[in-house]
């Protein structure tokens, strides 16, 4: 499987800190590879750091990203997740499986740019939503749930358990 990207634009280090830090946890958690952050925020980069750190996976965080740059520059496919867009259920078939795929979000209004330099603009419903849901859907959607219970090799993990916690931590 190629690897997943999440291009998160629009980013404001104080009003958005908490939503962008559950875009990426939920991306991380869902089987992507990383992310990028149009706006730099050293504290985002750190506290996602720190979860990779504890528990496992090589998720990658880049933050002061030129998105436009980017967006022109990606070898793989891009996805537009946008409430205006096709729909999610025709737009899966669609999409490669054989190249990367770099998936973009919005914090605040997106530019038009975001939508033309799309390959799919695609709609998790056509209701207002959150980000951090619409990314998870598809995510979900788009890898049949395969990467929710992967092993990260992380100093922590977590074993599923019924009732109580059972968290295994590696020596370091
Ligand atoms: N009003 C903004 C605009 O002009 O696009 C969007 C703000 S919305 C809170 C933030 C992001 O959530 C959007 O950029 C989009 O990526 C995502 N989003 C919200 N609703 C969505 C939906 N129904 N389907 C897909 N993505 C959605």
């Amino acid at each position: 499987m190629p690897d997943i990207w999440i291009l998160r634009i629009g980013h404001r280090p104080q009003r958005d800190k908490r939503v962008t830090t559950h875009v990426a946890l939920s991306s991380r958690a869902l089987g992507a590879s990383g992310i990028f952050v149009d706006t730099k925020d050293e504290v985002l980069e750190k506290n996602i750091g720190g979860v990779v750190s504890r528990f496992g996976g090589g998720y990658t965080i880049k933050t002061g990203v030129e998105w436009k740059k980017m967006l022109k520059e990606f070898g793989g496919e891009i996805v537009h997740l946008t409430m205006y867009g096709q729909r999610l259920d025709e737009a899966l078939p669609k999409i490669s499986r054989d190249k990367d795929l770099l998936i973009v979000v919005g914090a605040e209004k997106v530019p038009p740019e975001a939508y033309q330099a799309a390959d799919h603009n695609i709609s998790v419903g056509n209701q207002p939503h959150s980000e951090i849901a619409a990314l998870a859907v598809f995510l979900d959607r788009f890898t049949d749930g395969r990467n929710l219970y992967s092993d990260r090799d992380g100093l922590m993990t977590v074993i599923p358990n019924e009732r109580g916690k059972t968290v295994v931590e590696k020596r370091s």
